[in-house]
């Protein structure tokens, strides 16, 4: 039995159309784990919604979206010599160092059919992950190849109107990729900069912006009853009282219980954590899954593909084969099934 992604089809294509009607010139973004759909799912997607243009992570996972999705295809993560990169008509590298440019025109020579490489120049922002600095943007020999835009990848901090502005304002390119800007951000910066193009990359919120169409759900696989005291599970820890053990299906396989550190580092959100004591301070962690309307304990870390939960006496069970709520990070988690209605 296995981990499932339930979607409210109506209610989710009529969100995803919303977004793209409200953003002109999305670039949908299909990465990772597909935002907990698959990446091939959504390339699909992609071509329903009638995108010209997609975005991927990795060369790797272009190949996914190039099968399913006839537009164009751009790779977020900056070309380097060492990437075991495609060289298809379709695809458009994104460029982070000069010496790169060179590199690409070489590759792409020796893949005649692929034609002229199509780039975009992504700009060194606060982010500080990758990019060239507008001075060498503007210097960059683009001999060989086919610059198609700029792109920016902003912080989720900091004044980013300000940054972008800075980036515009040097007129380096007419059309700009962006990520991570609001829709008010957008429109100032479009009133601002009528004559520049925008086309805002978007996953999150769009894949995952209507969390009422969405619903993760594992199935009830065995209950048994324990007293206080028993020892359960691979570490033989004790129960805390006397309750009943469920075990349901998700496990590390599927990225339970493998939370992405917070920023939440603060001295009064750990406080806050300690005070809900109980198991907790005896060294229990609270799990994503929901038993009678509220998160229960782990008695272990979570196996391979099912976890083991404690619910003390006086709670409602459920029945085996029964399916219950689970509050996951879909970015995180991978599901064995997704069922769109
Ligand atoms: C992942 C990514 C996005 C999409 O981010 P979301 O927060 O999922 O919308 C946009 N731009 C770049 C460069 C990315 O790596």
């Amino acid at each position: 039995m296995s981990l499932c992604l339930y979607v409210d089809g109506d209610r989710w294509r009529a969100h995803l159309r919303a977004v793209v009607d409200a953003h002109p010139g999305i670039v949908p973004v299909a990465k990772g784990n597909g935002y907990g759909f698959g990446v091939g799912s959504l390339a699909r997607r992609g071509a329903w919604l009638g995108a010209d243009l997609m975005a991927v992570g990795t060369y790797d996972e272009a190949g996914e979206v190039l099968t399913r999705f006839d537009g164009d295809v751009l790779v977020l993560t900056p070309y380097r010599p060492f990437m075991q990169a495609r060289q298809d008509r379709r695809l458009i590298h994104t460029v982070g160092r000069l010496e790169d440019l060179a590199a690409l025109r070489e590759a792409a020579a020796a893949h005649p059919p692929a034609g002229r490489p199509r780039v975009l120049l992504e700009g060194l922002t606060a982010m500080r992950r990758h990019g060239l600095t507008a001075e060498q943007v503007r210097a960059a020999d683009t001999s060989g190849v086919s610059v198609e835009g700029l792109a920016l990848h902003l912080p989720m901090d900091g004044d980013r109107v300000a940054e972008t502005t800075r980036w515009l304002a040097a007129g380096l390119h007419d059309l700009v990729f962006v990520s991570h800007l609001t829709d008010g951000e957008l429109a100032t910066l479009s009133e601002r900069f009528g004559d520049v193009r925008l086309r805002p990359r978007i996953g999150t919120a769009l894949w995952l912006g209507n969390r009422a169409a969405l619903s993760a759900r594992a199935t009830v696989l065995d209950i048994h009853p324990v007293a206080a005291g028993d020892r359960v599970g691979y570490r033989q820890r004790r129960v805390p009282r006397r309750g009943n053990l469920v075990v349901v299906s998700g496990g590390t396989a599927h990225g339970i219980g493998l939370e992405a550190p917070t920023a939440a580092t603060s001295v009064r959100s750990r406080a806050v954590t300690l005070a809900r004591g109980g198991l907790d301070a005896a060294g229990f962690a609270l799990s994503p899954f929901r038993v009678d309307g509220r998160q229960r304990w782990f008695v272990e870390p979570p196996q391979m593909q099912v976890s083991m939960l404690f619910v003390p006496d006086g709670t409602a069970l459920p029945t085996i084969g029964a399916e219950l709520d689970l509050d996951v990070r879909f970015t995180t988690t991978t599901f064995d099934r997704v069922t769109i209605s």
